[in-house]
Formats: C-alpha cells, sequence, structure tokens
C-alpha cells in the first residue's frame, strides 16, 4: 500500500495540473485482451457499416462514361425541334453567334443577377492599344422577402440598386448600353429578350415565370420615372464566362460555372440548333445542364441522400444533376450523410445533436476547409467544434472522409458532363483530335482544393480523343456581359455604316 500511496503522491505532484485517479484493474491480461479485441471488433463492424452507406457514391469509369452518354442524349433531346418541348436539358439558343475581336469598346453597365450577390457594374472596355477592360460594381443584398416575394417588387428593387449605383458613380442622368446577366433558364427569340422558364437556386419571386425579364426590368425602370436605359442582351452567366475567357483566348468556346449551382453552354453548329432557322456558322447554347436527370435517367446514380436533399429543397424534383454537384447542395448532402451515421452510432458517439439536424450548417466551403491538405486533424475538430458538434478523433476522420467523397462525385459528374460537351464539338466538327478551351467561373471550381483537378482528369479519361484547357475566368458573369453587350453594339453600329 505505501508504494502505491508514493508513487500517486509522485506523479500528482508532478503534474499539478492534472487529476489523475488510479483505479485497480482485475485480471488485466485476459480481461484486457478480450476487451482489445472486441473494441477492435466493433470498430471493423462500424467502418464496414460506413464504407457500404458511402459505397454508392463511388462511381466506376463505367458508370461515368454512362453518364457521358446520357448526357449526350439528352443534349440531341434538347436541340431538336420535335423532342425539344419534352427535353430536360433544355440547350437553349442565346442568339450569343460571335465572340469578341478586340475592337470593342466604350462605356456599358452590367447587371449580375442569379447568383448570391447581386450586383451592378460599369464596364469600361478599351481597344487598340490599350485593349482591356476595366471594372467598377457595387454589391446589393437581395433579401429573402424579395426573392420569394412578388416579381414588381424584385425588380423594383433592381432599379433602386442601379440608381444608388448611378449616383455612387456619379453618373445620374447618363443613358448607357445595358447587359442583363440573369442566370436562370431563359427561353431567348432574340439577344435582348429572355423569357423566364422557371427560378431557380432559392428565387421564387411570383409572377415572373413565362415573362420576358427585360420587359420587367423596363416596367420597373418607367415605373420610378428616374432614368432610361438600352437593354442590348440577356446574357446567363455561362454565356458570359465562354466570352470573358474568350477576348483572353480564341479557342474559348465552352463555359462552365460551378458555384450555387452548376450550368455549362458551348459553340453549337447553327444546323444542330434546330429551333433557330438557318444553317450557317455557330450559336451558344445554353445547356441548363443542372436539370440532367429530372426526367429519371439518373435515378441509378443517385443516392438515398441525394433524394432526401432533393425533397426538402425549394424545387423538389427538379435540376437533380445540379444537387449533387454544386455548393448550394454539396455541404447538405454530407450533413445527411452524417446525421444517418449518428443514427446508426457510427458516429459521434450515437448522439445527434439539435445542430446536426439544423438544415444548412454545414457549408459548402466546410468541405473546402476540411479538405485542406496543410489542416491538421486538431483543426477539422475546431472546425467541427465550431459547428457545435463535438468530436473526437476518430469521427474528425470519419468527416473528412464524408467530405472527400462526395466532393470527389461531384467533380467526377460534372467531368462526364463536361466530356460529352468537347467530345459533340469535337464530332461536330468530324475531327479526331480536338483542342479546345473551357472558361470557368464559380466559388466551388475555384476555391475547392481537389474539385478541379478531379474533374479534369475525368474530363481526360473519359473524352481521350480531346485537349481541353480549362481557364478560370475573372468575374465572368460582369464582364461577360459588358463584353456581349459590347459585340452587339459593335454589330449594331456596323449595320446601321
Ligand atoms: P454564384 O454561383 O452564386 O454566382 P459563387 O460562384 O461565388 O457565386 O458560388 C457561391 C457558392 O460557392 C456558395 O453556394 C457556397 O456554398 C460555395 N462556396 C463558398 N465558399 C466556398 C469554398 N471556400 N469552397 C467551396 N465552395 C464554396
Ligand atoms: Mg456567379
Amino acid at each position: 500500500p505505501s508504494f502505491a500511496r508514493r508513487l500517486h503522491k509522485t506523479v500528482r505532484k508532478l503534474l499539478p495540473d492534472c487529476e489523475i485517479r488510479f483505479i485497480r484493474s482485475e485480471d488485466g491480461s485476459g480481461k484486457g485482451a478480450a476487451m482489445v479485441t472486441a473494441v477492435a471488433y466493433r470498430l471493423d463492424a462500424q467502418h464496414k457499416a460506413r464504407q457500404k452507406i458511402l459505397e454508392p457514391f463511388k462511381l466506376s469509369h463505367e458508370q461515368l462514361l454512362e453518364v457521358k452518354e446520357r448526357m449526350r442524349i439528352e443534349m440531341e433531346k434538347g436541340l431538336g425541334k420535335e423532342t425539344h418541348e419534352e427535353a430536360t436539358v433544355k440547350m437553349l439558343p442565346t442568339y450569343v453567334c460571335s465572340t469578341p475581336d478586340g475592337t470593342e469598346k466604350g462605356d456599358f453597365l452590367a447587371l449580375d443577377l442569379g447568383g448570391t450577390n447581386f450586383r451592378v457594374l460599369l464596364v469600361r472596355v478599351r481597344n487598340g492599344m490599350r485593349r482591356g477592360v476595366e471594372m467598377h460594381n457595387k454589391i446589393y443584398s437581395i433579401p429573402v422577402e424579395i426573392m420569394q416575394g412578388t416579381g414588381e417588387e424584385l425588380f423594383d428593387h433592381i432599379v433602386h440598386c442601379i440608381s444608388d449605383f448611378l449616383e455612387y458613380m456619379g453618373m445620374k442622368g447618363v443613358s448607357l448600353p445595358l447587359g442583363f446577366t440573369f442566370s436562370f433558364p431563359c427561353q431567348q427569340n432574340n439577344l435582348d429578350e429572355g423569357i423566364l422558364l422557371k427560378w431557380t437556386k432559392g428565387f421564387k419571386a411570383t409572377g415572373c415565370e413565362g415573362e420576358d425579364v427585360v420587359g420587367l426590368l423596363k416596367e420597373a425602370i418607367h415605373r420610378r420615372e428616374e432614368f432610361d436605359l438600352d437593354v442590348v442582351a440577356v446574357v446567363n452567366d455561362t454565356v458570359g464566362t465562354m466570352m470573358t475567357c474568350g477576348y483572353e483566348d480564341p479557342c474559348c468556346e465552352v463555359g462552365l460555372i460551378v458555384g450555387t449551382g452548376s450550368n455549362a453552354c458551348y459553340m453549337e453548329e447553327m444546323r444542330n440548333v434546330e429551333l433557330v432557322e438557318g444553317d450557317e456558322g455557330r450559336m451558344c447554347v445554353n445547356m441548363e445542364w443542372g436539370a440532367f436527370g429530372d426526367s429519371g435517367c439518373l435515378d441509378d446514380v443517385r443516392t438515398e441522400f441525394d433524394v432526401a436533399v432533393d425533397e426538402l429543397s425549394l424545387n423538389p424534383g427538379k435540376q437533380r444533376f445540379e444537387k449533387m454537384i454544386s455548393g448550394m447542395y454539396l455541404g447538405e448532402i454530407v450533413r445527411n450523410i452524417l446525421m444517418d451515421f449518428t443514427k446508426r452510432g457510427l458516429l459521434f458517439r450515437g448522439r445527434i445533436s439539435e445542430r446536426l439536424k439544423t438544415r444548412g450548417i454545414f457549408e459548402t466551403k466546410f468541405l473546402s476547409q476540411i479538405e485542406s491538405d496543410c489542416l491538421a486533424l486538431l483543426q477539422v475538430r475546431s472546425i467541427l467544434q465550431h459547428l457545435g458538434l463535438e468530436s473526437t478523433c476518430d469521427d474528425s476522420i470519419i468527416v473528412k472522409e464524408v467530405c472527400t467523397v462526395v466532393a470527389r462525385r461531384a467533380a467526377q459528374l460534372c467531368g462526364a458532363g463536361m466530356a460529352a460537351v468537347v467530345d459533340k464539338i469535337r464530332q461536330n466538327r468530324g475531327l479526331d483530335f480536338l483542342k479546345v478551351t473551357v472558361g470557368v467561373d464559380g466559388t466551388l471550381y475555384k476555391l475547392h482544393p481537389h474539385f478541379s483537378t478531379i474533374m479534369q482528369q475525368t474530363v481526360k479519361e473519359l473524352s481521350p480523343q480531346c485537349e481541353v484547357t480549362f481557364l478560370q475566368s475573372e468575374d465572368g458573369s460582369g464582364k461577360g456581359a459588358a463584353l456581349i453587350t459590347a459585340v452587339a453594339c459593335r454589330i449594331r453600329e456596323a449595320g446601321q455604316r
């Protein structure tokens, strides 16, 4: 007994900050071996259970090829006159037929609606020796009540922001050509017209679907009776991105967005754009690929978690491809998996906290942070702690794996879609080999540590006959709208001469 007492006393003296209890073990060597075995057994069983749940997220090369093929089929349906109506990937004509040639110049206003932020921009395009683009912009918030209120309120708010911006720039009363980046599916019959087919990404303002958004904007401008604007172009952000990169690299014939949502556009042969008269030249087609899968053609790839996230979203059943890829949804998929793990006692010691049950707490930016290579596990734990999730070291390893699996699948699916696009361009031109550049925008693509690498690898594997360069666009949706407006003005002026 005195040995034990002395030992305890010494240890406590050496570690005054620790509270230490000594418990006498009974038959440590026998029982202990059994305990070690039991724990290892449990850990192994739990590991297997988790792997089984994650299995459907791991897509094989064959599955990805299949996704590419199905995308191709849906693209044909969207382009075809007879099949367009029922098609889910709408392949919308944009009336953008020419890319910048560097001779554009002038001052333009641009609006950017449809991303996280609403912005008004003033863009100065110069040609000749001082060729380049200079921009000023201001970000405005759109309160949820307005996003989901009436269309009149939404457009009055937009016009209010334009007015504020003109005042801020000291340009009240100046009338400039305006490009409107409106990143929702629109049916266009002209460059300066866009009939909203349906809201996506959290917008829900009433009385807009089926209406020409340029008309709605003009009406709001007239209601305010303060200034007039010449709306020259309605532009999708994918198209703006393609144009922005096209200004630097003439090989850029594809645009891709991986941000809040996901979408792509590319230059299609006019003869294939059956919705528009004429067979000469090319036109940029806004694919609206986010809706890929809405016909059910991806049901074998979707998991129960995708279904759960979809069902609780603002637009159930819609934008199924987008919901597996983009920033608005990846965090939610991860949260749903973590909940499922916890319910089964495979994570967080089986305790579901109120926090974990809260929709939206797991933002997609956490996927980037958690997967960041230079992050120690301790930091993962502190991110989780910040979220109100108490975790052990093992828990943080598991959370990290879930993030990896979900982001990896997103990048691969996006790559499979892109592979379909570039291969179609190659076949359109009857080439054995195509070199093409894709202009990309979107915070998820730009900031996630592995997304772009995995996506590019996937495109390479699925479309070996294409050499695809990815170019990050700088502010595609703002600059692009101005460039398209500039090109349109250049062509208009040439026509008047
Ligand atoms: P938008 O697509 O709305 O124009 P962004 O391209 O900035 O705007 O994308 C916003 C989306 O990016 C948000 O949905 C958010 O979840 C996601 N996001 C923000 N930060 C990060 C990050 N660090 N890593 C990955 N995704 C992010
Ligand atoms: Mg954007």
